[in-house]
């Protein structure tokens, strides 16, 4: 069998077998906990993992403390104070949640973790208690080496791990509250590190912002009568007539991504030309999912019914008609063109717009992004050239949807979206979701890196202290 990395690349042979055995027994450990979110509060998971995690980090011994403002979704901090610790510190965030699972879908049970042919599957594998147990594992490393560097490392910043609840269902009640809280104003944090993605390819891609989620709701009203006749100006002629326009903006998108076309979809459109073509190294210049804007039309309401949506009256033309859309929106993209595109979509007499977000949908009207310039954010700097020290090619992307980490970087917190793994298939929230024992291991000697390299930052010009 050929190794699943190219030749020349650092891997994970390091270790010890033992001590190999031991952090992916660790790893175990934790995916065995059924945290999924919507169950997590009430069956117990939750709060056992949260004693679990709490046992774990004082054993390592970091002071740990425990935050739960939302009664049953506990958020756990454990830190490990730095010889300076009044510079701004390192977060290490992670979400112990994990989406559900489909048992008739998987090959295997997801919260019983087996391993095979140098695998492990497990829901949350890959999103992302291989992080939350990655975090972990570094800590260990870096304070009790059994490897070089002889002497135990000692931070000159502090540096914190947070596991919050929650971030699958919006992360209102976990990140969201953590970040108001007391406890996390203590922290002092400049840099925080959240989730990543999985890359396909030879290296590691890491996020310094993220898509805009818009929940659009178009409402139309029209003329009515019996379904025998030319009734002008429907609410579904106005709703389709809408619809269109909208998936004729997604088609466009569809097509500035860098990816070739898949040849079934009956449209004779071939890849030629595009950027990205057939993969290789230009897959890094190509527009990504992060990049484009994306649309589906994922509601949609009309006929005319006398008790609740059982039947239709299939000869009565209804006047009123809803469609509902996902957006996303990247942040090349000024909200004032999403604006003007709505409006002109719906510029029709009876046809209207609105967010439908809880709240309306003005707090995410702004796009917040961590600068990848080293002359203005010098923990990118830090951050970077220690990720590139591995040897590995970095890219920098636009996360396609929605973490924790933007409600960092609204706080005007630096935040990279980073998981270790590289030349794995992307499976978050899929069924059968694994990840290799291999690239799992070379993901702590990763972070090992990057904590030793931001922790150890020394005072970055004009930063502040805390007072
Ligand atoms: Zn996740």
């Amino acid at each position: 069998m050929s190794p699943p990395f190219a030749p020349g690349t650092p891997a994970s042979s390091v270790l010890a077998p033992e001590e190999n055995e031991e952090a992916l027994a660790l790893f175990q450990e934790l995916l065995r906990f059924p945290t999924i979110s919507y169950a997590g509060p009430t069956n117990g998971s939750y709060r056992a993992c949260c004693e679990w995690l709490v046992k774990t980090l004082t054993d390592l011994g970091l002071k740990t403390q425990v935050l739960e403002v939302v009664p049953n979704k506990p958020v756990v901090v454990g830190s490990w104070e730095g010889s300076e610790p009044a510079l701004p510190s390192v977060l290490l965030n992670s979400h112990y949640d994990v989406v559900p699972a489909c048992l008739d879908q998987w090959d295997t049970e997801p919260f019983t973790p087996v391993r095979k042919g140098g695998k492990i599957y497990a829901r949350g594998t890959q999103d992302m208690k291989c992080v939350c147990a990655q975090y972990i594992l570094a800590i260990k490393r870096l304070k009790k080496p059994s490897i070089a560097p002889a002497a135990s490392f000692q931070p000159r910043r502090s540096i914190h791990l947070s596991f919050v609840p929650d971030e699958e269902i919006g992360g209102e009640d976990g990140m969201g509250r953590f970040l108001e809280s007391d406890l996390f104003r203590s922290l002092h944090v400049g840099l925080a590190l959240d989730e990543g993605i999985a890359s396909p390819e030879n290296s590691y891609k890491f996020f310094y912002s993220e898509r805009s989620p818009l929940w659009i709701r178009v409402r139309a009203k029209g003329l009515t009568g019996h379904g025998s006749r030319f009734i002008p100006d429907t609410a579904v002629e106005k709703i389709m007539h809408v619809a269109n326009q909208a998936l004729a903006f997604r088609a466009s998108q569809e097509k500035r991504l860098g990816y070739p076309r898949p040849a079934s979809n009956g449209e004779g459109e071939g890849d030629e030309g595009k950027a990205g073509g057939h993969g290789g190294c230009k897959h890094a210049l190509a527009l990504k999912l992060g990049d484009v804007a994306t649309l589906n039309l994922t509601v949609l309401k009309a006929g005319v019914s006398m008790d609740n949506g059982q039947t239709f009256a299939y000869n009565v033309i209804p006047h009123e008609a809803e469609a509902g859309f996902d957006m996303r929106i990247p942040p090349s993209m000024p909200f004032a063109e999403v604006r003007a595109l709505l409006d002109a979509w719906t510029d029709r007499a009876g046809v209207t717009w609105e967010f439908a977000q809880e709240g309306g949908a003005d707090p995410l009207l702004t796009h917040h992004a961590t600068s990848i310039d080293g002359a203005q954010n010098p923990w990118f700097s830090v951050f970077h050239d220690a990720l590139t020290s591995r040897g590995v090619p970095v890219i920098p992307e636009v996360f396609p949807a929605a973490t924790d980490a933007r409600f960092l970087r609204a706080r005007g917190i630096s935040a990279f979206g980073f998981s270790p793994m590289r030349e794995t298939e992307m499976l978050l929230h899929e069924h059968n979701e694994y990840v290799s024992e291999e690239v799992f291991m070379e993901g702590v000697e990763v972070y090992v890196t990057l904590v030793e390299a931001l922790s150890g930052a020394p005072r970055f010009e004009g930063e502040g202290a805390q007072g």
